[in-house]
């Protein structure tokens, strides 16, 4: 769909109120639009950026057309919102990224089906919904296998790593609760994303590939530029996805490489992403500025501009525990933090990005910070 341009003093409306719609919040404030956001937690990041906050469940029909009727362009900041509603909601207001990509990327049978027929190189898996389709997959997938659940999983949750058959209980009982699908667990020599933002013309504007570290499921560092000869090559495989996956807004595909040098698309998340954090200050543009462009119907740049290499580093609350009495003599860390108050050792508080003329040293540097750290 095509629209119109929004100008200044429009208003955006966000679904999802946490760090991902504050960010995207505070870039389109510095553009002059007005956000309102609806959110079931009352204590959510996004409110106090925010000019209105409406407090109600994703699931809250009059509260979504509230904020509908109240919104000039409406955006959601994560993918776990009904599509149907989405989709409902696509019939009378204006929604660039439109229904579609949440449709088949909160199931991640369907995100893989779409993957398979964009003809990107994906991990082997298979779906499952019993006891028995899991021995079949481990005959035919033999060990290590990766358990995922196909809704609702985000950090790791929803998963199951079965490395023998000593840990498969743990599997079946998941089973026995959620339809899931199986992977080959893959021997992964480096993990990296690419943040991509699609603009209202179709103009694709890639951000620079990104080197991710994940510890225990969750994101721990991204560096950039990545320290990969694979740019080229994601850039390829992105293009076929959206060759396939309608969609206008900023999104992030996830790769593996394994140790043979072999690049696979893990996921997609349609929305900026954590390992796009650092382009806040290291870009000339942030994931957040261009998706903002790009919902309110403005040109995009063509290319962004890295402006220093970077390292980002997620502070969970495990990592505010361990540092933050550090804060105040590191004026380089470029800390964010995201305001909630209930901290929990394995939950996003913040992020900091140092920028750097040298990413080795800087993460060397960075691992030793974070080396007392309780794993
Ligand atoms: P989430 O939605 O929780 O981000 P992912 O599928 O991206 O789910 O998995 C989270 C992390 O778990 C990955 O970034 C990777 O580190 C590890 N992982 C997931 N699947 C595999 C796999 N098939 N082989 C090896 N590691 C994996
Ligand atoms: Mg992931």
């Amino acid at each position: 769909m095509s629209f119109n341009k929004l100008s200044f003093g429009s208003t955006i409306g966000i679904i999802g109120g946490g760090q991902l719609g504050k960010m995207m919040a505070q870039s389109a404030q510095k553009m002059g639009f007005k956000v309102i956001v609806i959110d079931p937690n009352e204590d959510c990041p996004c409110r106090y950026v925010a000019h209105q906050f409406i407090h109600a469940n994703y699931d809250d029909e009059n509260a979504l057309e509230r904020l509908g009727e109240s919104s000039d362009v409406i955006t959601y900041e994560f993918e776990n919102i009904s599509s149907k509603q989405l989709k409902h909601l696509t019939e009378t207001f204006n929604i660039p990224q439109g229904y579609q990509a949440i449709e088949i990327l909160q199931d991640r049978l369907t995100e893989k089906q779409s993957l398979l027929e964009a003809k990107t190189q994906i991990v082997p898996f298979l779906y499952i919904q019993n006891e028995q389709d899991l021995v079949k997959a481990i005959k035919e997938l033999g060990y290590p296998i990766i358990i995922k659940t196909r809704f609702g999983g985000y950090d790791g949750k929803g998963q199951i790593l079965v490395e023998n058959e000593e840990n498969l209980e743990a599997a079946k009982d998941l089973i026995k609760k959620q339809e899931c699908v199986v992977e080959q667990y893959i021997d992964i020599d480096k993990e990296v994303s690419l943040t991509v933002t699609i603009g209202n013309d179709q103009q694709t504007t890639f951000f620079p590939l990104q080197e991710n570290e994940h510890r225990n499921q969750i994101l721990f560092k991204t560096i950039i530029p990545a320290r990969s000869d694979k740019e080229k090559e994601a850039r390829k495989e992105v293009k076929k996805i959206t060759n396939v996956i309608h969609f206008v807004g900023t999104f992030t595909v996830e790769f593996f490489i394994d140790k043979t040098n072999t690049l696979y698309v893990n996921e997609i998340a349609p929305r900026p992403h954590n390992s796009g954090h650092y382009s806040i200050e290291a870009c000339d543009y942030s994931q957040f500025d261009t998706h903002i462009l790009a919902v309110t119907g403005q040109k995009l740049p063509q290319q962004i501009d890295v402006l220093k290499p970077a390292v980002m580093m997620n502070l969970l609350g495990r990592d505010l525990d361990l540092l933050e009495n550090e804060f105040g003599e590191h004026p380089e860390w470029h800390v964010h933090i995201y305001g909630k108050s209930d901290r929990k050792p394995d939950r996003k508080m913040g992020h900091m990005t140092l920028l750097t003329d040298d990413v080795n040293q800087t993460e060397q540097y960075m691992l030793m910070k974070f080396e007392g750290r309780d794993k």
